[in-house]
């Protein structure tokens, strides 16, 4: 992890425009460390979205007046500037309501490609978004689910998953990013062997990938990428499934209906030859709008310069947290992005993150949606800690001084 001092100069410039941040008269703001959960909305998204709602909105793609073309100008610009922001092309761009909508989506239109001989081979890091919909998908399709638990650090093991990948497996499934502990899988290595010894599809869950660290998907060698615009500071309700065009024909659309069609006869349905075929019914419009306008807020700084500041800001809560009794930090790893967390020895984890709040700090305990993976790290439940561009140093010695509080009080 960085030994960097925290860059708070860089954090009060983004956080001047997050209004929930902002310091009211005679009130501290709110130390809000459960970024991994929801980040907060910038200004500029805000605006944005009042700005699309009170001029161009109106329905998409289906209409010849004026107000239809100005709203369906603003949802294909989202769609291109999420595209850019991925390094991807637009007509690879599948919008969704978020990123489990994404991964159940894509294991519904893969279930034509498995059968009983099949086998899904899945990581056990992931949050309960990229296991529920395979293990669904396997018991469906009768085909085999193996989920390969991580190594003593917490890690992905990466010998003994490419163990698992047989000529049989049509589907990889995994996490770029632990919203647990932050601990990261190495999807280029793995996705350049995987796709020399086998024709299976790789699904990568980007939620908090996408968050900490700036890249092109076609660098990460899967073939198809979840996130949710949420947690990048858009509004709820947003997500793209991105689905590399190489792959496109091996997925079945999953749903029908208005807009994915070219001509429907009485008997037939021809579907579009666009991206637009995988998106059925009236989409999130303002949403996308919203994502796009918070890419854009993003892309106004040095992504290094911000993953470097959140790593020293993560540096700085783990050396804090290993002189507090009690809290046990999960997992070991030098690459630790976005999060951490950590197990308590006294009290519950609900105790902490209760106390924690009655000083201003804002962190997640419990399950964290990753259940196996939290019990092969050998506990039920724990604290987590998230931060984001905006959370200053202060951010974190709040939180530290919040948890000494916790250790002190409970037994
Ligand atoms: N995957 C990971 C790693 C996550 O952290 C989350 C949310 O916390 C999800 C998937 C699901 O995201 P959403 O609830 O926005 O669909």
């Amino acid at each position: 992890m960085s030994a960097r001092q925290p860059d708070d100069a860089l954090a009060c410039r983004i956080r001047a425009a997050i209004p929930l941040l902002a310091d009211a008269e005679g009130a501290a703001p709110v130390a809000y460390l459960d970024n991994a959960a929801t980040m907060q909305m910038p200004r500029p998204v805000m605006d944005a979205l009042e700005a699309f709602r009170t001029t161009s909105y109106a329905n998409v793609h289906r209409g010849v007046h004026s107000l239809s073309l100005a709203a369906s100008d603003a949802f294909d610009g989202a769609r291109r500037a999420v595209a850019a922001f991925i390094g991807a092309d637009e007509q690879e761009v599948v919008f969704t309501s978020g990123a489990t909508d994404a991964l159940n989506r894509a294991a519904r239109m893969l279930a034509p490609a498995l059968d009983e001989r099949s086998n899904i081979v899945v990581s056990g890091l992931e949050h309960h978004s990229n296991l529920l919909p395979w293990r669904h998908l396997s018991r469906i399709t009768d085909c085999e689910l193996r989920v390969v638990p991580p190594d003593a650090r917490g890690a992905l093991d990466l010998s003994a998953f490419l163990q698992e990948v047989t000529e049989n497996t049509r589907i990889v499934a995994l996490t770029e990013l632990s919203n647990v502990t932050g601990i990261g899988c190495d999807l280029a290595a793995l996705s350049a062997v995987v796709h020399e010894g086998s024709d299976a599809l790789i699904v990568a869950d980007g939620a908090q990938g996408i968050v900490h660290g700036r890249r092109s998907v076609r660098d990460l060698g899967c073939d198809l990428y979840a996130f949710s615009g949420h947690k990048l500071g858009a509004p709820c309700g947003i997500g793209v499934l991105w689905i590399a065009a190489r792959v496109q024909e091996r997925l079945e659309p999953e749903s029908f209906g208005g807009g994915t069609v070219s001509e429907v006869t009485e008997k037939e349905t021809r579907l579009l030859g666009s991206v637009e075929r995988f998106e059925a019914g009236t989409p999130n419009i303002d949403g996308a709008v919203g994502l796009a306008a918070a890419l854009r807020f993003w892309e106004g700084f040095d992504a290094a310069a911000l993953l470097a500041h959140e790593d020293a800001l993560l540096a700085r809560l783990e050396a804090g947290l290993t002189l507090i009794e009690g809290a046990n930090v999960l997992g070991s790893c030098p690459a630790r992005h976005g999060c951490l967390a950590f197990s308590v020895d006294k009290g519950s984890p609900y105790d902490w993150a209760k106390i924690a709040d009655g000083r201003g700090v804002a962190v997640r305990s419990g399950h964290h949606c990753a259940q196996p993976y939290l019990r092969a790290l050998g506990c039920d439940a724990a604290v987590r800690v998230s931060v984001a561009p905006y959370n200053t140093a202060g951010d974190i010695d709040r939180a530290l001084a919040a948890f000494e509080t916790a250790s002190c009080l409970l037994k």
